[in-house]
Formats: structure tokens, sequence, C-alpha cells
């Protein structure tokens, strides 16, 4: 017995770490002649060992999603009263032969020897509860309340249950059920007057645990109830009473055994393994009690890499045809299984389910990286093979087919990085913001030259734990009513006007397109009059003279609005080819591609020069860095494994030069925008944005603030995009994207990797 104990916590071990001593059988062999006999008698039963979901690493091994068991300990009232285990503790009650009661006992629950039985019953729960408290450190009343409410809730069930053998159907009336929830709670207080009245407080102590079998005793409500009742179905009390009684018997002796043949699960935690393996050797001690584990999904750096790593869940609403369909809801119609910790389950049960091959208590990645890798990263079940005896106690461990655990990915983030990106999104880097909630915004970091991930940030998150079942309903409601949006990932879903960042691709297209060149020079007085319209500059008196260097260190509109009145229609087809208006294909799903429309206007393609008219995302922001940063080579941004080097793009050599030499000054220039003490030590360049919404918030106009550069600047090794959602009219790319980004830049650089 003690061996087959311990080698029951071996094959539940196998939930991940174990070499099995058991004979590992296929279950074809053991569903096979072998245990033929035993199958016919249906005492050969099958339980499920479910898989650990395979891990997700940063690119340094750190853990950021992984599958630990959660433990279970169940009590099979059954189990903890068979006659041997009663008969044993109500000899050493009383003093008489075992031999000679379990006889009696063994005839199952009858009313002679009531009290005893029931007193017996109760030590042996009381014993059993302090003993696992005792030995788990858990609260034996939260325990015990726990056993109650689910006797509670088989009263319950039972009570409805006679309503539909009483033929009334009213099980669907809400007035009704309050009117038995009403009396039931009656009822319970008037056993409890009765109890404390009639009883010692010994027996009162004994038969605390038995309420609910004696609530029918208190015939006198059940006599109110039924006068209650008659008139609303048109029947005469007495008749129902009459008929109660009747189907009361049955249900009565079908919920005891249903109490019975039920593994009630009275506890779950995470248990370290020397408490799980002190249980099983307590078991003797212990009839009725089992363990079993479930893994659980579990995030612990938690809200780093939230949208990344994307969340599980069970099957839910689906969108078909155009109508929103509860999956959930229609396979447990077609007849598909919740599989339990604790289920058992016989031959051809295992079979039909086995053929679905999913079952409904499986857990399906519903976002990031969790539904993109699901069919890997779930494995495969085991099972374990059982035989039986009549009450479904375990006999003898038959064979372990152990669970085939899910695979492990590592991606390219760096969970350090993306933290310190996650601290550096805050708003007392700029006066006029301190004051303020929190940012929302995005960052991204591409490695360079590969296009590695190593920063995707999308900011509120979530912590992703809090979306792991059984989820808390008013976190999930909390979760999806935020204002702030923190299930949207803005990194790969977030559509921004790039603003003046934009500016980059209207500089690298007209001199690709021989439309200006190293000499030409464009004069700013603060507007440009073209189509009968004024385009203004951010300088309201202008700018003066500027070549290229300056337009781009200044961020001057004049100087674009030119150039993209000259490219028109051009502009859009070199938009495209920079990868704007479509997913950039980085391997994680739910990215959109911006939107890049044709304008028929002329002052459309002005405005489209200096990033209006058009939304990128922060990713492909990063990438037009990176692709200044490369030579003109546009990475394909990953986050598992690179697709590839990219296309490199037909720029002119000293166009590529002479937009660095901008972006370097508009860090490191006099009249820079980007003038930070940190972006000119990390030796960074770049080019700020600050976009227009037209949205006011309290009479304010409202931004977003962009910056988009690499470092260092001769020999860059990490490119950067950072956008600030609605910041108020004023406040610029410079002051606030901008530090951002240095602080993200700054602990890249530290980490001495890259190029
Ligand atoms: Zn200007």
């Amino acid at each position: 017995m003690h061996k087959k104990r311990i080698l029951v916590v071996l094959g539940l071990l196998g939930l991940g770490f174990t070499a099995v001593t058991l004979r590992l059988l296929q279950l074809q062999v053991v569903c096979g002649e072998a245990y033929e006999a035993a199958a016919r008698e249906n005492r050969v039963q099958i339980r499920i060992i479910p898989p650990l979901r395979g891990r997700i690493l940063d690119r340094a091994g750190r853990v950021l999603a992984e599958d630990r068991p959660r433990w279970t300990v169940t009590l099979n009232l059954g189990q903890m009263l068979s006659p041997a285990a009663l008969a044993h503790a109500l000899a050493q009650g009383t003093g008489r032969d075992p031999l000679s009661l379990q006889p009696t006992l063994g005839r199952g629950w009858g009313r002679t020897r009531a009290l005893e039985f029931r007193a017996v019953r109760e030590q042996t729960l009381g014993k059993t509860l302090d003993r696992v408290a005792e030995i788990t450190g858990a609260s034996r009343e939260r325990m015990e309340t726990r056993l109650r409410s689910i006797e509670r809730k088989i009263l319950e069930e039972e009570s409805r249950e006679r309503v539909r053998v009483l033929g009334l159907a009213l099980s669907r009336d809400t007035a009704f059920r309050r009117v038995l929830r009403r009396d039931l709670r009656a009822r319970e207080k008037r056993l409890n007057e009765w109890m404390r009245a009639e009883l010692s407080d010994d027996e009162y102590l004994l038969m605390g645990g038995f309420r609910w079998e004696l609530l029918d005793r208190a015939s006198e409500t059940r006599k109110a109830w039924m006068r209650e009742l008659a008139p609303r179905v048109g029947k005469k009390a007495r008749e129902l009473l009459k008929k109660l009684s009747e189907v009361e018997r049955a249900t009565t002796r079908h919920a005891l055994r249903a109490v019975a043949r039920r593994d009630h699960a009275i506890l779950e935690a995470f248990f370290p393994y020397r408490t799980v393996l002190a249980l099983e050797l307590a078991m003797e001690e212990l009839p009725g009690v089992s363990v079993e584990a479930r893994p659980v999904r579990i995030y612990p750096r938690g809200v780093c890499a939230c949208h990344v790593l994307g969340s599980v869940g069970y099957l839910g609403w689906i969108r078909r045809g155009g109508e929103d369909v509860n999956l959930y809801e229609e396979r447990e119609r077609q007849g598909w299984y919740f599989e339990r910790v604790s289920s058992f389950l016989d031959r051809e049960e295992y079979q039909a389910l086995e053929s679905r091959g999913e079952f409904l208590s499986d857990l399906f990645g519903k976002t990031g990286l969790e539904k993109d890798l699901d069919v890997p990263l779930r494995g495969g079940r085991g099972a374990r093979v059982v035989e039986c005896d009549r009450r479904r106690r375990v006999q003898k461990n038959l064979a372990v087919t152990p669970p085939r655990h899910g695979r492990t990915f590592a991606i390219t983030l760096d969970a350090e990085l993306q933290e310190a990106a996650q601290r550096a999104f805050r708003p007392d880097h700029c006066a006029a913001l301190a004051k303020g909630e929190g940012l929302r915004g995005a960052a991204v970091v591409l490695e360079l030259p590969s296009g590695a991930v190593r920063v995707l940030l999308s900011v509120p998150g979530y912590d992703p734990n809090d979306l792991v079942p059984p989820v808390r309903p008013e976190k999930a409601r909390a979760l999806f009513t935020d204002p702030g949006r923190p299930m949207l990932n803005r990194a790969l879903a977030g559509c921004y006007e790039p603003g003046s960042t934009f500016k980059t691709v209207t500089a690298l297209a007209a001199r690709s397109e021989g439309l200006s060149d190293g000499n030409t020079r464009i004069f700013c007085e603060g507007a440009l009059r073209a189509h009968d319209y004024t385009f203004r500059c951010n300088a309201r008196y202008g700018h003066g003279t500027l070549g290229l260097k300056g337009a781009l260190e200044q961020s001057c509109n004049v100087y674009f609005y030119r150039l993209g009145d000259l490219l028109g229609h051009r502009l859009g087809v070199w938009a495209e080819t920079f990868g704007f208006g479509a997913p950039t294909g980085i391997d994680l799903p739910g990215e959109r591609g911006g939107s890049l429309p044709y304008g028929v206007l002329p002052g459309f393609w002005i405005q489209l020069a200096i990033g209006q008219n058009m939304t990128a995302t922060v990713l492909q922001v990063a990438r037009l860095a990176a692709c200044v940063a490369c030579d003109g080579r546009l990475p394909v941004p990953f986050l598992l494994s690179s697709r590839g080097p990219g296309p490199v793009l037909e720029l002119p050599r000293e166009a590529l030069a002479e937009v660095r030499e901008g972006f370097r000054r508009v860090v490191h220039g006099g009249r820079g925008t980007a003038r930070l003490a940190l972006l000119r030590k990390l030796n960074a360049a770049g080019k700020t944005g600050t976009a227009e919404t037209g949205r006011k918030r309290n009479g304010v106009f409202l931004n977003h603030a962009w910056f988009a550069g690499y470092a260092p600047h001769d020999a860059p090794r990490f490119a950067v995009a950072v956008v600030v959602e609605d910041v108020p009219s004023g406040v610029h790319g410079g002051d606030i994207a901008a530090p951002i980004a240095a602080e993200i830049l700054k602990a890249c650089l530290a980490t001495g990797e890259g190029r």
C-alpha cells in the first residue's frame, strides 16, 4: 500500500521532472488484450496527465512565461467512509470488534445506525482535515467552509431536481428560485435552532457537518413551502407534499451517493514538492484524500512584454459569418467534455476525447506569441491507466504514458531592456507633463543590422497573470473598460501620423529622383504659398536659407513642402518603398500597416512630405531609422528567427550620408530639436516629430510626440523609435519622446552586445 502511494507520487511528478519507474506502456497496449478482462468490467480507468505548456524565454534565457504545477487536494467522502475505514474508526470509539461491524456498514447508507455512522464520519472528517492542515500549513477552516459550500450546492441541486421530478417545470422561474433559496436559508436557520436546543455540545459538534442531511426533518417549513407553491401551480398542498416525499426518498439516496462518489477539491495551491511528498506519505491516515496537479500559466515578470507574450484562455467568442458565436457553449452542447483534475474516464470516454483532439478544459493561446506558437507550445497529454474497484477507488497503477511537454521558445526580446524602456516611459522628463497622468505610447528597439527586436513596448500595459483562467470578473472588467486601453499593442497596432520623422523619406526620395542635390538650398520665410493655400512652417518668421542638413536639424517644414510639391504622387511610391502602408511582417499577430492614401489634390503631397495625411506604426518608423543607419538596408524585424537581411533600397550614398549628418545635428547641433546631454553623450543621432491630432483635451490641442534614431552615430548598434500619445500642444518630440529614447538607448548600449 505504502509503496503504491509512492509510485503514484512519481506518476504525478511525471508532470515534468521524472524518471518514472513504472512500466511505460502505450495506451493501445493497455487498452488492448492484456487488460481486456478488467476493461470489460469497466474497472480500467484513465486519468489524463496534462502537459506543461512550453516556456517562452528572452534572449538571455530569462523566463517570460512558463507553466507551474498547481496542486489540488481532493477529498472523496465515499472512500473516506469505506466500510473498512468506518468499522475501524467505530471500533476504536465503541470498543467493539471491527469485523462484526463491517458487514452491517457494508450494506451502505442504512438508517439504523445513522447516528453512530454520522459521528464516526464527522470524527474521521475532522481528523483528516486536521492532518491535511498540519502538513500543508493551509487553513482548516477554509477547507471546511469549502466542503460545506459543496454540500450546500448539492442540496440546492437536489431541491431543483425534486422540482423537476415533480413535473412542475419551475426550475427556470427566478421568482420561484428566490422562494427556494429563502426557504433553504429559513430551514437551515430553523435546524440550527433545533440542534442547539436538542443536542448536547458534543453531539452538536458531531452533527454539524450534516445539516443538509437533516434539513428535511424540519417538516413544518416544508409544509409552508408547499403551501406557498401550491397556488402557483394550481395544485393542492397536500397532494404536492405526498408526491414530494415519494421522490424525496429516491433523490436523497441519489444525492448521498453523488456526494460520496465525487471528489471534492478542498485545497488548491502551489505547494513545494516536499509538501506533496509529505501528504502522499501520510495517505494511510488520510482515507479518501488524493493529490493531483494541474499546470497553471505564470508570467513571472508581470507586465514585462505583456503585449508580445499575449494571453491564454478557454475557448470563447469568435466571429463566424458575421455572427458572434460562443465556441465554448457550442462545443459543450455538442457533448464536449470539461476534463477535471480528478476525472476518471473509462476507455470509451477516453477514446472519444482523443478523437476530438481538444478538451473544453484546454487552454488556447488567444493573443500574441501564445496565439502564434499555440500548437508547439501546447505539447501532448499523457495518461495514467489505473485499475479501480466498483467504487472507483484506485487499486493498481497499470501504466503511465508521460505527457509530451510543449516546446520552449527563446525570443530576441531582452527582458531587462524591456523593463528599462518601461521605466523610461514617465512624464517627469518634461515639466509641462510632470503633473499630468501617466503617459500612453510605444517604443521599439531593433538591433542592427539584423533587425532583431530587443524592445517592443506599449504603454500602458497589463499583468498577463490576471488573464489566466480562472479570471476574476472584476479584473477582466477593469482591463477591458480602462480608457487607456492597456490591451492594445500600440507598437504594432497603434497607427499615428509620423510627423517630421517622415521628412527622412521625402529627403531621400527627392535625391533619388534627381529633384534635389547636394547644392540645393531652399529659402524659408515661415510659410509656403502654393495651390491657393498657405502651408505654415514651425518657425513663424522663417528659417532663412537652408540645405538638407540644416533643414533636418531645425525640422523646417517649408524645405520639405517644396520637395513634396516637386515629387507629387512619386512621394507616395517612395513611402511604399520604405515600407509604409503595409505591415513589416514581424512574426507576431495583430500587426497593422498604417494608412497611405493616394491624394488627388496637389496640396495633398505637400502635407504628406512632413508626415501628415498618413499613419504609421512605431515599428515602421523604427525600421526607417534602421534603414538610415544601415546604408539603405530595410531590415525585417523579428522576434523568433530572422527571415533574411531585408532589401537594400537604391539610394544615393551621399544623400544617405547627408541625412545621417542631419540626424547627428538634430542631437549635437546648436539648433537641433533634440539637444539633450544624454543623447550627445551616447553619440546618438535621430529625428524628432510632433504630429497634430486635431483633437482637444480641456481646451488644449493634442499632439503625438516622436523620436526615431540610432546609436552610436559612427557605428550604429541599435535603432529606436518612440511615440508618446496626446501630449498638449507646445510639448514637442524633443521634449518627451527624445529623453525617453535616450534612456532606452543608454540601457541598450550598456548591454555590450550588438555589432
Ligand atoms: Zn522653416
